[in-house]
Formats: C-alpha cells, structure tokens, sequence
C-alpha cells in the first residue's frame, strides 16, 4: 500500500521546487532577441541579482549550471599557473578546485574536516606563510551541500585582512543565496557566484556571477579568458554580447518570475523563514537521534546550514528509507554524496518550501524509521512542531 498519489516534494539539495508561477512565466513562445520584453527583462535579472548579492557591482548571467559558474570566476580573473587555496568543507570547494587544475591553475587545499566548517585561523596562518604572495585567490563555498556545513564568509575575511594578504577571495552562495544572509559589499568578497536551482527556485541551466573592484582589476590581466566567459565583451553595448549569443529566453523569464517571488516576500523574511524550517528540521532529528542511529554529519551546532541538514545513518540503509519516503509517502529527500556516498540523508529545505513541505518531510521520514526498524527515539516531528510553535 502507497500513499503516493497527490502533490510530489522534491527536496533535495537541487534541483528544488519550481514554483507555479516561475513555470507559467516559461510557458511562452520565444521572442525576438534584439528588441521587445526580452531586453527590459534582462535589465530586471542583472538588477535583481545585485540585491540579491547585495553589491553595487556589475552581475553576468551564463547559460550554463554552477559549474560554470566557477569557469567564469576562474578565467576571467587568473593566469595560468597562478595558485589557488581552496578551503575544504565537503565536496564542492574542492569540485571548484579541480576545475581550477584543468583551466591550467595551480591548487593547494587547505584540508578541511568533512564535519566541520573552515577554521578561519587556519587559513589565517596559512596565508601568514604565504610571504611571496604566490596564492592569488582562496575559494570557498557558504554552504557545502554535500557536508552540510555553513562557512563563516565574514570571518574568513577577516582571517584574510589579518594576514594581510592581497589574494581574491571568491565565494560560492550556489546552496545558500536566497536562503541564508549573504553580503558581497559588506563583507568584503571579491567574486560571488550561485546557480538558479537551489534557493532561487528557478530550473537548471543559469548561473549568475558578480564582481567587485578588485576582481574586475584582476580581469585586465588575466590570460585564461575564454570568449564565452569573458566579462569584457559581455559587457559590451549590445543586448546579445551580455549573453555571448543566443539569451536562454524561458529561463530569464523564469528567473524573473522568481525574483518578484522573492521580493513580494522580502529577502529577509526568505532567510527567516529558512532558519525556521532548518531549525525545525534539526529538532526532529536531535530527538532522532537519541534513539542511537542517527547523527548530524556536522558536530557544531552553529557551523549547520540553513538550506540542507546531513544526517549520518551509522550503518543502516539509508536507500531504504529514501525509497520509502518517495515510492510510498510522495516526497524525495537526498542521498549523501562524495566521502559521505551511501552512508546518510540530505533533507533540503531551500528554496520553494514551506512548513506543510519541512513538517510533512519530516513526518514521512520519521514513519520511515519506524517501518523500517531503525533506532530512533520517536517525537521528532512534535519537537518540531513545538519549537515552530514557540518560533512563530
Ligand atoms: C549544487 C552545487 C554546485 C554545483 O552546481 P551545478 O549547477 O550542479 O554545477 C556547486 N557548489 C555548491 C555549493 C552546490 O551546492
């Protein structure tokens, strides 16, 4: 017996929900790429990504996923063989890193702890050893989906501004921009990037760069541009250069759909209601997780993102109870991934999500435990519900 049929929940770490009304916005014929809508919504996008980065600077959009997004960071600010210091937090800084190696950079990673966030003294008495000033840019990710940790950007700066050292600092917001505070200006990051699938709401296939004065300094001798990332023919006078070609039409206007969302809700009442629903999440599974099993992948409670939990299954099967809530509950959670593959759950609350959607998740999981025989202690979900209820 299934209790499947009804509304699907989607929520993994990305792609996530895509509202109804960022999927209406799609449904049209295509336009004309030199005059009309297309244009005024172009302008609409960069500026809405300048709030949402919180920076005067100047915003690209690329027809490409985060992936991308970390090629243009890279090329239109580095030489080949310039250095690099990725810091580890899970797996996508170092992701970042290896695409660095194969653009002809060179890379140090700081090695990082998968249950826990970057120690910005660390990268402090690194940079401190750096006297030559060889490293150009340190790379870092806000939240690192696969881990579950939340880096301390501000903190890493200051690190930076300590050790007095020149090197860019370049932050990936893909699994925390629109769900936890970021400040490009104010805290000092020189390029910030993110994607359009996981907090934005928007499907796969945009990514979205910023930035700031140093990096754009950085550009006029960088020698690994390429032309379709090249930040100065984008941003030359015609529409179509700002796109290197063709605009992917549908997804701007999608995205500016999700962009209205995310103002008629005001961005922070956005990071509001993600620290509510994360914190929700995390009650039920500290109550889990007295049963035994269960465990958060990050020890420090304040190092745990806002946008994804990691919980470790010591041993038990994690597939199992990932079929469960889909085939027989209706909502898909994530599988741990990288070091982690096999071994746990990611339960993504970003993005297009509300508390029928973390609660009932939740609720799915826990009659998931239960079913299937793994030691929990139950009352998850009414720890949940009773902070909310304090919360709110
Ligand atoms: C999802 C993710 C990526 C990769 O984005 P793609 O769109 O799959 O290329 C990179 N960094 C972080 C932190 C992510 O969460």
């Amino acid at each position: 017996m299934t209790l499947r049929n009804g509304k699907e929940f989607l929520m993994i770490p990305g792609p996530t929900n895509v509202p109804d009304e960022v999927l209406r916005a799609m449904h049209r014929p295509a336009v004309d790429i030199y005059e009309g809508p297309l244009l005024e919504t172009t302008d609409v996008c960069l500026k809405g990504l300048k709030a949402l980065f919180r920076t005067v600077r100047q915003t690209y959009i690329y027809a490409a996923n985060g992936h991308g997004a970390w090629d243009a960071a890279l090329t239109n600010t580095l030489s080949r063989g310039d250095k690099v210091l990725v810091l580890e937090s899970g797996r996508f800084a170092l992701g970042w890193g290896e695409a660095g190696g194969i653009a002809g950079l060179e890379t140090e990673v700081l090695a990082g702890d998968w249950k826990k966030a970057v120690d910005p003294a660390a990268v402090e008495a690194r940079l401190r050893q750096d006297s030559q000033g060889e490293i150009k840019a340190v790379l870092v990710v806000q939240v690192d989906t696969a881990s579950g940790a939340w880096n301390d950007i501000k903190a890493i700066r200051k690190a930076m501004d300590a050790a007095n050292h020149d090197a860019l600092l370049m932050v990936d917001t893909i699994a925390s921009l629109g769900c936890m505070p970021f400040e490009m200006d104010g805290w000092g990051v020189d390029v910030a990037l993110t994607g359009s699938q996981k907090g934005l709401m928007t499907p796969p296939g945009l990514s979205f760069v910023a930035a700031g004065p140093r990096a754009v300094k950085a550009h006029e001798t960088a020698d690994l541009r390429t032309n379709y990332m090249d930040w100065t023919f984008r941003n030359g006078p015609e529409h179509y250069q700002k796109y290197c070609g063709t605009p992917p039409e549908h997804l701007l206007f999608g995205f500016r759909a999700a962009l209205g969302l995310i103002e008629a809700e005001g961005l922070d009442n956005v990071w509001r209601r993600h620290a509510l629903m994360a914190e929700a999440t995390r009650r039920a599974v500290t109550v889990w997780a007295e049963g035994g099993a269960l465990e958060f992948n990050i020890s420090a409670p304040e190092s745990r993102s806002d946008s994804v939990t990691v919980v470790r299954l010591n041993g038990h099967d994690p597939a199992a109870l990932r079929s469960f809530t889909k085939e027989v509950c209706g909502v898909t959670i994530g599988g741990t991934i990288g070091a982690l593959s096999g071994q746990g759950i990611r339960i993504a609350h970003m993005g297009h999500c509300n508390g029928v959607m973390v609660l009932g998740t939740l609720s799915a999981i826990e009659l998931g435990l239960a079913k299937l025989g793994i030691p929990h202690k139950p009352g998850g979900v009414q720890a949940a519900i009773s902070y909310l209820q304090d919360a709110l």
